[in-house]
């Protein structure tokens, strides 16, 4: 089936005993065993089901499917938020003294997280801008684990050969991890480019409304654990965390979410709840329809902003010239999502102005709600970057970062106008 049939349909075949149409909201911690061989066997992962919500939960599990054949793969798994879907994926795949290289252009969250986090957990992360490849390559050695990039970077907008980056992970035998945050599925699908895992924060165009966190991580069932066994002795020796398993052999293809699931998920604990996996899947059922407003907007206010004499410079890869343009086309077929930014006469402060005199677009630090939202970066969400860190991240000074909704253009592009008279 097609992503906008899956996105209503997949992984919910209807509920036998009370015929409930829409996935039910399982509410419960726990589940009962048939008897103490049948909890033995869950224990083991010899059969399928059901034990602790921190682990899995029937509603959690319809989303998990819905995300894992929307996005290609052979399996999800659903987190609290888009944090611990970046923190697990990575942790899943390292120890104390392992490295991964990411590129430089990151939500600020991750930056934070890669650039002060890991390191004082003895993972250390190793940065280079996403188009220097060569750079990006020399930063790989036998400690590294795993590559990770955002398909089309939030902020910056940069836009990530993601073909590129997978020829050189799978060239030194470590996946490539791509957040998929900004394009979904729908406008982008990296395993297809040559991503081994896809990492989302559901709170955003997923969820979609701004009411809910959550996060996931889908495996493609593609990267050879086993031929590269030396970097991933965790998948590939017995785990005395679990028992004893040995997640390539009992889990197959499905090793890396499996073992997500039970090492950093089960004994770390940021679980979603039953009620924002719900959520995230009331969402997800409109997303396409929304994604193709959210571009189509953006693409038109882009395009107004850019003729604005009061306007400096627009970044949107939706733009014929921009940088990115080309690779837009190439991964999401040109669709370059809702986010732009753009900086206006008088730099730091007419931005700073430009935001106080919005009067309907909300002021906010989100993406990816049907709402359109406005945020200053260089104030907010990077405010702990220094002046360097900040270019590194794409993030100019006078940078006005806009999530642009889907109310109707005309009504997005008046109050642009007023709050631009307003502040220049
Ligand atoms: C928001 C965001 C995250 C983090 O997601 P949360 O659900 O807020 O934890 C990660 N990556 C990108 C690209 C984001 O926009």
């Amino acid at each position: 089936m097609k992503l906008e049939t899956l996105a209503l349909h997949a992984g919910y075949a209807g509920d036998p005993t009370t015929h409930a149409a829409t996935t039910p909201i399982y509410q419960t911690t726990s589940y009962t065993f048939d008897d103490t061989q049948h909890g033995a066997d869950l224990f083991d992962l010899k059969v399928a089901g059901n034990i602790y919500t921190r682990i899995m939960n029937p509603t959690h599990a319809v989303l998990e499917q819905r995300l894992t054949e929307m996005e290609g793969g052979v399996g999800a798994l659903c987190v609290a938020s888009g944090m611990a879907a970046i923190t697990y994926s990575i942790q899943c795949v390292t120890d104390v003294g392992c490295n991964v290289v990411s590129t430089s252009q990151l939500y600020g969250g991750s930056y934070n997280l890669f650039a002060h986090t890991f390191p004082r957990q003895g993972i250390e992360v190793r940065f280079a801008s996403h188009d220097d490849y060569a750079g990006f390559e020399s930063l790989i050695d036998d400690k590294t684990r795993a590559l990770f990039c955002e398909s089309i970077g939030n902020p910056a907008g940069n836009v990530v050969d993601i073909a590129k980056l997978g020829e050189i992970a799978h060239r030194h035998g470590v996946p490539l991890i791509v957040d998929n945050t900004v394009p979904t599925p729908f406008l982008c699908r990296p395993f297809e480019l040559g991503a081994d895992i896809v990492v989302h924060s559901l709170t955003k165009y997923i969820g979609g409304h701004g009411t809910s966190i959550g996060g996931a991580i889908v495996d493609s069932g593609k990267f050879d654990w086993v031929a590269n066994a030396k970097r991933f002795p965790m998948l590939n020796e017995p785990d005395p965390s679990y028992h004893g398993v040995v997640y390539t052999e009992a889990l197959g293809p499905a090793a890396y979410i499996g073992r997500c699931r039970v090492v950093p998920l089960r004994n770390t604990g940021a679980a979603i709840s039953p009620f924002n996996a719900f959520l995230a899947m009331q969402g997800l059922e409109t997303l396409g329809l929304r994604m193709e407003r959210h571009c189509e907007n953006a693409q038109r206010v882009a395009e107004h902003l850019q003729r604005h004499p009061r306007v400096e410079w627009v970044s949107y890869a939706g733009l014929p010239d921009s940088p990115y343009h080309g690779l837009c086309q190439k991964i999401t077929g040109g669709k370059a999502s809702g986010i732009l930014s753009f900086g206006i006469q008088g730099g730091k402060e007419a931005g700073a102005r430009f935001i106080d005199a919005l009067q309907m677009i909300l002021r906010l630090v989100n993406i990816g709600d049907a709402k359109s939202l406005a945020c200053h970066p260089a104030t907010t969400t990077h405010r702990q970057l220094g002046q360097e860190e900040l270019i590194a991240a794409g993030v100019r000074e006078d940078m006005v970062r806009l999530s642009i909704g889907i109310e109707h253009v005309d009504d997005i592009t008046a109050d642009i106008d007023q709050a631009l008279a307003a502040a220049v």
